[in-house]
């Protein structure tokens, strides 16, 4: 395939049909799915697209009784938000994998390095299998029970993978992950290792997800990022929720989010906006700015030439998690960016590289290239001056570096390497 088309017609000519649960589906206070883009409302189900004008759809709510108190009560992990999620009331005390309320460091030496007044890192690699994903993946796996489904399917660019398998294997049903077969080999020893089926399929990321699309309407399957979809993306505003009350039930000024399919930038701004909203924080401006690699930067490079059509690419950068060509979010992640005043940018593999080591050497964090990404970014919108440097401002790291050594392995060893006796410790230098 050498042309990939964002046009309606790449969508699969037959959407998948609605599902129809034994029962009307417990998903606590969603109330629809309503399209993006013509406002169409449809029974919550296992639908993903218009079937008018083939935009995408989102979950609509109507919340009732969150509040701090409420949330406060709540375990330690993303379902201390379940009343702001499609997911049914007690899927606290379901065998689901418990992600979230991962760690939000102040990042006070790197602050320092960077002349920045007030940094914090929100570090997602303390989540069961090291990487945001685990949220999403969490809630649409809650979602897809009570839709009726028992396996758990997804295209993955090797996190996603990840966490799939996992919950699945902690959930007793069957996974099938599809990843292209050139992916890192420790993303795919960390998928193959909880025992689901693992597919290698000879294609980049857009590839797999196309495979993926033409199969979710054959097999009876929950595709995490495609037929239940909305649900999957909900997932990513508990990273939003969970940064506003770590700061103390605050917003940030200013927020640094990783780009692939731009969902979880979308939804991390959504999630601001209901906190304020709902009375739950005091309201102001966050100006949201997105990350991408240079090797695969469609939003960034749509935002820096004032385009609102994303052009697909095919990808070429160490940051894989991030590579992908044809992001389906990418129109509405330039729109809250250029909405929020925030911005777009992008980043060499070698500024990659440099901004892992940065943060592990100020902060004591290894970031996976995704990571990497977020940091080079924020340095290059200082440098840039769109970033401003006296503003709180979050920087997500949102994976772990051990999933990709190969990044940094040529770059760091040891400082020396000596024979066991003092004279040779002396000899060092050190
Ligand atoms: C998937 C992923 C992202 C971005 O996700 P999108 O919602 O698709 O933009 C960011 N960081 C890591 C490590 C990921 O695996
Ligand atoms: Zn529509």
């Amino acid at each position: 395939m050498s042309t990939i088309d964002l046009s309606p017609t790449a969508l699969p000519t037959a959407l998948p049909a609605l599902r129809t649960p034994a029962r009307r589906p417990d998903l606590g206070p969603a109330t629809a799915l309503a399209c993006r883009e013509c406002g169409s409302r449809y029974e919550l189900g296992a639908l993903y697209a218009c079937a008018e004008c083939f935009g995408p759809l989102e979950v609509a709510y109507e919340f009732r009784g969150v509040t701090r108190e409420s949330i406060g009560a709540g375990p330690a992990n993303i379902w201390r938000y379940r009343g702001l999620l499609p997911v049914p009331e007690d899927v606290a005390a379901t065998r689901n994998t418990e992600p979230g309320w991962t760690r939000l460091v102040r990042a006070d030496n790197l602050a320092r390095e960077l002349g920045m007044r007030e940094l914090w890192i929100k570090d997602d690699s303390g989540n069961p299998t090291h990487s945001f994903k685990d949220r999403v993946v969490a809630v649409a796996l809650a979602a897809a029970r009570e839709l009726g489904f028992s396996v758990l399917a997804c295209p993955s660019t090797g996190n996603l993978a990840n966490a799939v398998a996992a919950a699945a294997a902690r959930a007793g049903i069957r996974s099938v992950v599809l990843v292209p077969a050139d992916l890192e080999q420790a993303k795919i020893v960390t998928t193959a290792v909880y025992g689901g089926t693992l597919l290698a399929v000879r294609g980049d990321y857009d590839d797999v997800n196309r495979l993926a699309s033409e199969l979710s309407g054959e097999e009876d399957w929950a595709f995490v990022n495609v037929n239940v979809r909305p649900y999957y993306a909900e997932g990513s505003k508990t990273l939003g929720y969970e940064i506003a009350e770590q700061l103390g039930w605050r917003l940030p000024e200013q927020v640094v989010v990783p780009v692939a399919s731009g969902s979880q930038l979308t939804k991390v701004d959504k999630a601001f906006g209901e906190l304020s909203r709902l009375g739950l924080v005091e309201e102001r401006p966050v100006r949201v700015f997105g990350a991408q690699a240079g090797g695969c930067a469609p939003v960034a490079t749509a935002f820096k030439e004032g385009r609102d059509a994303i052009r697909p690419v095919r990808p070429r950068t160490i940051a894989k998690s991030l590579a992908i060509g044809n992001p389906a979010d990418g129109p509405y992640a330039l729109d809250v960016c250029r909405r929020t005043g925030g911005a777009v940018e992008d980043v060499t593999d070698d500024e990659i590289r440099d901004a892992i080591r940065l943060l592990g050497r100020t902060e004591g964090v290894f970031a996976e290239t995704a990571g990497g990404v977020t940091l080079a970014t924020l340095r290059k919108l200082l440098r840039e001056g769109l970033l401003d440097p006296g503003a709180t401002t979050v920087l997500l790291n949102t994976g772990d570096g051990l999933k990709t050594l190969d990044a940094v392995s040529p770059l760091v060893g040891p400082t020396a390497e000596i024979d066991p006796t003092l004279a040779a410790f002396r000899a060092a230098g050190l």
